[in-house]
């Protein structure tokens, strides 16, 4: 099993700005911890974020204005900090695998399980992983390290997950300390 670590929109305006939910920020803590993590143990942290373009992206018009390409509010917050081993995959639409280089990237690396993180828990993770499981991933979401709007909205894509993409619910605790035996 080769994992890699997807870290899913956690931009300036999904935290601070446009889009911004006191939800997300409370898993910054988690999310530090769980690239840390990943960095130390040498699983590929790889950054998926919208950068959208303006006057053309389908979504703008339902969402509003967000995450611009090239924009303060498109890039990844400073907490988590991009580093040089790091990837970076620039997306579209809410799956980070469509009409982007996140499976051949994967495949270059020899990836064959996601550990899906970041925001919103029920939008860009949720189709993100439907994705990952057309595709042939296995999923691990650490269910600390993902939120979205609302606790019901949560609890029920939570267990969509598990039910419908088998995807197997853990906690960043639990993956560091997998890491480490
Ligand atoms: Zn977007």
């Amino acid at each position: 099993m080769k994992q890699a670590l997807i870290v899913v929109d956690m931009l300036n305006d999904f935290i601070t700005g446009a889009l911004k939910c006191d939800r997300g920020v409370a898993i910054v803590p988690q999310m530090t911890q769980l690239v840390d993590g990943a960095r130390k143990a040498g699983i590929p942290v790889i950054f998926t974020n919208d950068a959208h373009v303006e006057g053309v992206d389908h979504e703008l018009t339902h969402w509003g204005v967000h995450a611009m390409a090239g924009t303060h509010g498109a890039e990844v917050i400073p907490e988590l900090k991009v580093g040089n081993r790091d990837y970076v995959v620039t997306k579209r639409r809410f799956s980070a695998f469509f009409h982007t280089d996140l499976d051949l990237l994967l495949r270059e690396l020899g990836v064959d399980t996601l550990i899906v993180a970041g925001l919103q828990t029920h939008i860009c993770v949720q189709h993100t992983i439907a994705d990952a499981y057309y595709l042939g991933y296995n999923v691990i979401v650490p269910k600390d390290a993902t939120d979205c709007f609302t606790q019901e909205i949560y609890d029920y894509t939570i267990k969509y997950l598990a039910d419908i993409y088998g995807a197997q619910i853990s906690d960043v605790d639990t993956l560091i300390k997998s890491w480490k035996s």
